[in-house]
């Protein structure tokens, strides 16, 4: 039902010529941030909806409030959103219909239950009450539920229910007793900028000047940010449900039931059923952009797409075949490219925050949305990781239209399909592809995608048709992905890692620059390669990469391709204005090759007369050698822990050097390997993953990195005296390794891990290391009393995977080569 402002604006109320922070959007993420805005005491907060608050699609959402989301730090702000619903209407006084009724998901067949269980073990980590259930208690708890052919299913008693409108209308209210200004019928029509910081914005009304502005325009967000350069690729999508006709035995308190394997929900609404459908394949709607005039509209609704999961809702609650439907609806909802929302600044603009595009939990989103942003505006730094929903890890090319349409058809369905580990999107694919691409196709890879980016997941026989499989155990790939893990650990082994990203930094200025943002020295010989990381002021890891002095005022780094514009901007910001130093994106110009392996010195010699011995050659070292009739930047460095080069060879020399090295390749069994035989390397190795095992909440200290740190060089670093603080006080978390002793055990991330019988953290990531014949993780462990050596060592760990809990070791050091003999030789 559309809500009737009480407050509405009133055409004539005077629009304030200034604020301190205006937030563009009435719907429940917008009137959240307001809220947590105001509440943290920011004053001069002015919120600008353009019709009436909730018009968009927040008044027509379903209100389900579940609080397990896929990561832990995901959850813990879906948690703090259903705690804030319960006790609002006590602080404002207007109901929200808050009800804490539980949620049930089930399963039909064991792998859903398998990931179901995940969920329980993630639930179980972040405290949150969940029972495992089977078919007779699943009937206990829904009753009407037809279960003779489910498996099980997980119940939540922490989920709940609101009503969307009367949420957004208490934190409206909240919002303005706090002091912030609501403004209806007010329509933001630009941002103003100066140089590339936001100034204010243009509104119908007139202009306001502002230090902040937050879009929180939900599916009109990424056409205004384009106004403004900024991308925020986001798309709606025609999200449907049906309410059915009174039902006599219904509880009023029925939990939510998730039947993810028939693409529904049910949600119990004032004795009549709520269906929700996630279907496979989603209808993207406003292409051509959404109409001005949109304001508590819906979308014709399509019956006969919707049949086939209406079926399935009449399978598992029989009794719908009774009862008719009083309401189809059809509304608008924004979809994001990997189906996670959009919070953080705009790479682009400075003060340009954003927090879009809700994949259809928005409303269970928004009070710790709300609350995480307001901090980040406030303190200037987000109040946790979250790099998994920060915009910046976002690429431009994926606000064009035509990418989103593509992709927004599958991102809809994804929340109900299976979540596998190793799942790769069938939309939008093939948009960047190495200049090798099709000479790995050739040789048979299967590719998975990055940031764009089309790399070899593995390489399958010749012959042998290529695919994943979809499976929470193993996979028949993993046996071809040993093999080239072999190849590198044995002989010799090619990557294509043109996805690399590749940022020239040049001028007078690019050494200091660089410097003061590097914790490593960046004052070394030309073709030394220094591995570092850059650190906000606080001492966490923002950046995990590699530079290379290409020459006296000219630096080549490289970082990985999902970290593309997150570090570019980074640099960018940190590089003091006027300051004479070009910083030039060079990603395309290079393609690059990995021969990796302790036969890679003597493969690479017959294809060059340059010499790479040890002594001419030496470990972190780069520089020009000849292949063929290409120069190429030969850099002695690995992420696998062989010996091995990275060449960096200019776009168009790459096939000819690829053709001549994989010739040349023959007699010392080089094989072409993947991404997934390079994971299995590096994590036998302990080498980190930016985004996995490194956040920006990850001290050096905690991350085992401080090696890195140059404490003594001249002029510091950012970071630095976070660092040393943290090194008199002693850190509280380590990031270790832990290797199963049950090689049937397999862990990705966000598993518990044990220590004594006790939750003391979480595995970051996962692999089955096929040197070391097992699965490897790595995780964070906490110990409030100082996480030293002695106390790490002394414990006896397990990882929980979906509820089952394995023995693991513990070590602190690589698991495969601690004393870096296999690389330094
Ligand atoms: C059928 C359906 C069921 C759903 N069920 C659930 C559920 O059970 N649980 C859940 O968590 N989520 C659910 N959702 C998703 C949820 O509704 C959304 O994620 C959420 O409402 C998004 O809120 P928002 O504030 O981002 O967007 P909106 O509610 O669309 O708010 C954006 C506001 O910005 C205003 N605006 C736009 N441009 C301008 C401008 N230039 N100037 C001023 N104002 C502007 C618009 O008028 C609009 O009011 C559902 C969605 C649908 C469609």
């Amino acid at each position: 039902m559309a809500y009737e402002s009480s407050r509405s604006v009133q055409p004539g109320a005077s629009l304030p010529r200034s604020a301190r922070v205006v937030v563009i959007g009435g719907g429940v993420i917008g009137c959240s941030v307001a809220y947590h805005l105001a509440t943290i005491g920011m004053r001069d907060v002015l919120l600008l909806e353009r019709k009436s608050l909730t018009c968009g699609t927040t008044w027509h959402a379903a209100g389900l409030v579940g609080v397990l989301r896929a990561t832990y730090n995901m959850s813990m702000l879906a948690k703090y959103s259903a705690d804030l619903y319960e006790g609002l209407e006590k602080e404002t006084g207007q109901a929200t219909g808050f009800l804490r009724n539980g949620s049930l998901s089930v399963a039909t067949h064991g792998e859903r239950l398998t990931e179901l269980k995940r969920g329980a073990s993630l639930a179980k980590l972040c405290q949150f009450s969940c029972e495992v259930v089977g078919p007779d208690r699943i009937r206990e708890l829904w009753p009407l539920a037809h279960v003779d052919d489910l498996v099980g299913g997980v119940y939540l008693s922490g989920d709940g229910v609101v009503n969307p409108v009367d949420v957004t209308k208490a934190l409206a209210k909240g919002a303005r007793a706090k002091g912030a200004r609501i403004l209806e019928n007010v329509s933001v029509l630009d941002i103003k900028i100066r140089g590339n910081t936001v100034t204010g914005v243009v509104t119908d009304r007139g202009d306001v000047d502002a230090e902040y502005v937050v879009n929180c325009a939900g599916m009109w967000a990424h056409r205004l940010a384009r106004k403004s350069g900024v991308s925020i690729p986001l798309h709606a999508a025609a999200h449907h449900y049906v309410v059915t006709e009174p039902i006599a035995d219904l509880p009023a308190s029925a939990p939510t039931l998730r039947d993810p394997d028939g693409c529904n929900y049910f949600k119990a609404d004032a004795g009549k059923l709520l269906i929700g459908t996630f279907e496979p394949h989603a209808k993207p709607w406003g292409h051509q952009g959404i109409p001005d005039t949109f304001a508590f509209d819906q979308l014709p609704a399509d019956l006969e797409h919707l049949e086939p999961y209406l079926e399935a809702a009449a399978r598992r609650v029989p009794r719908l075949r009774e009862v008719g439907l009083k309401v189809v609806f059809c509304g608008p909802e924004s979809f994001t490219p990997d189906d996670r929302y959009h919070l953080g600044e705009a790479p682009e603009i400075r003060n340009y925050f954003i927090a879009a595009g809700f994949n259809s939990v928005g409303v269970q989103s928004a009070g710790g949305v709300g609350k995480a942003l307001a901090e980040w505006i406030s303190n200037g730094h987000p109040p946790l990781d979250l790099g998994d929903v920060d915009i910046r890890r976002t690429s431009r090319f994926q606000s064009t239209p035509r990418y989103l349409y593509d992709r927004t058809t599958e991102t809809l369905g994804l929340l109900y399909a299976m979540h596998w580990p190793y799942r790769q999107f069938e939309t939008g694919r093939n948009v960047r592809k190495s200049i090798l691409h099709d000479r790995l196709a050739a040789a048979n890879a299967c590719f998975g995608e990055v940031a764009g980016w089309e790399r070899a997941n593995f390489f399958a026989p010749p012959g042998v048709a290529i695919a994943y499989v979809d499976s929470w155990g193993a996979q028949p790939w993993m046996s071809w992905s040993a093999i080239e893990h072999r190849a590198v650990r044995g002989s010799v082994g090619l990557f294509d890692q043109s996805s690399f990203a590749k940022i020239l930094v040049q001028g007078s200025a690019a050494l200091a620059t660089l410097n003061r943002i590097s914790s490593n020295n960046m004052d070394v010989d030309i073709g030394r390669i220094v591995y570092t990381q850059w650190l906000n002021d606080r001492g966490g890891i923002e950046a995990d990469l590699t530079v290379t002095r290409v020459g006296p005022e000219a630096f080549l780094v490289i970082t990985g391709a999902a970290s593309e514009t997150r570090d570019l901007s980074w640099l960018r910001r940190n590089t003091a204005p006027g300051a004479p130093v070009t910083i030039t994106n060079v990603t395309s110009s290079m393609a690059v090759l990995s021969v990796m392996g302790p036969l890679s010195r003597q493969l690479l010699q017959t294809v060059t007369q340059d010499d790479l011995s040890n002594s001419a050659f030496p470990f972190a070292t780069s520089r020009e050698i000849e292949i063929g009739y290409a120069v190429v930047r030969a850099s002695r460095i690995t992420y696998v822990g062989e010996l091995g080069w990275e060449l960096y060879i200019p776009t168009e020399f790459a096939p000819d050097v690829f053709d001549r090295i994989t010739s040349a390749g023959a007699p010392f069994d080089l094989k072409p390997c993947g991404y997934y035989a390079l994971n299995s390397l590096r994590i036998e190795k302990g080498y980190r993953h930016f985004g996995h095992d490194l956040s920006d909440h990850d001290t050096p200290f905690e991350a085992g990195l401080s090696f890195c740190c140059d404490f003594g060089k001249p002029g510091g670093f950012v970071g630095r005296e976070a660092l040393l603080r943290q090194k008199e006080r002693g850190v509280q978390r380590r990031l270790a390794l832990f290797r199963f002793l049950d090689r049937e055990g397999r862990s990705y991330h966000e598993e518990p891990i044990f220590r004594d019988g006790i939750i003391v953290g979480r595995t970051t990531s996962g692999m089955f290391g096929h040197t070391l014949g097992t699965n490897i993780a790595m995780g964070y462990v906490r110990c409030e009393e100082g996480a030293s050596d002695a106390w790490l060592m002394a414990g006896r760990y397990e990882i929980e995977v979906s509820g089952v809990k394995y023995a693991v070791e513990v070590s602190l050091r690589p698991l495969y080569d601690p004393g870096m003999n296999k690389i330094k030789c």
